[in-house]
């Protein structure tokens, strides 16, 4: 009989004690955000795609010579004014293992490792072919509501 009351009180404060919990943190400021309207932004140090600026790439060559795995692919051909013009610069991130070098061997800050981390897309192509000299290649990663 004793222990019959005692189980009842017992769960009677841990109820209670559950509920001021809830109580006090029903008023505090939250935590969490709203994802995917609300996004955090990612640390500095976090590596995300990669990506181009155009028109700081000197074509020399150093990002795709360092790549360990190849991903990155780059051709040009010098114009009339013996100017080097794109062929084509192209990034495939299936193979890229994100370790930053094509960022760090960059003489110019040129290439360099976006914060994306939405970086799933419907298509294996999409993430084969991605093409660095075009501005909106990363667009439609992004999740449709986030402005
Ligand atoms: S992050 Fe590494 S693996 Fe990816 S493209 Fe750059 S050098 Fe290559
Ligand atoms: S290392 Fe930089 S400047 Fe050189 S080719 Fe790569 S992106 Fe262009």
């Amino acid at each position: 009989m004793i222990k019959y009351f005692k189980d009842i009180i017992t769960g009677a404060w841990s109820l209670i004690r559950g509920l001021l919990v809830t109580l006090r943190n029903l008023f505090s400021k939250a935590v969490t955000i709203q994802y995917p309207t609300q996004k955090l932004r990612m640390v500095d140090r976090y590596r995300g795609l990669v990506d181009l600026r155009t028109e700081k790439c000197i074509k020399c060559y150093m990002c795709v010579k360092i790549c360990p795995t190849g991903c990155l692919s780059l051709a040009h051909k010098e114009n009339a004014e013996k100017k080097k013009e794109f062929e084509h610069f192209k990034y495939n991130m299936e193979l890229c293992c994100f370790c930053g070098m094509c960022d760090q061997v960059c003489p110019t800050q040129a290439i360099y490792m976006n914060k994306m981390y939405e970086i799933a897309v419907y298509g294996r192509d999409k993430i084969t072919h991605i093409d660095l000299l075009n501005t909106g290649k990363y667009d439609e990663w992004a999740h449709p509501t986030v402005k």
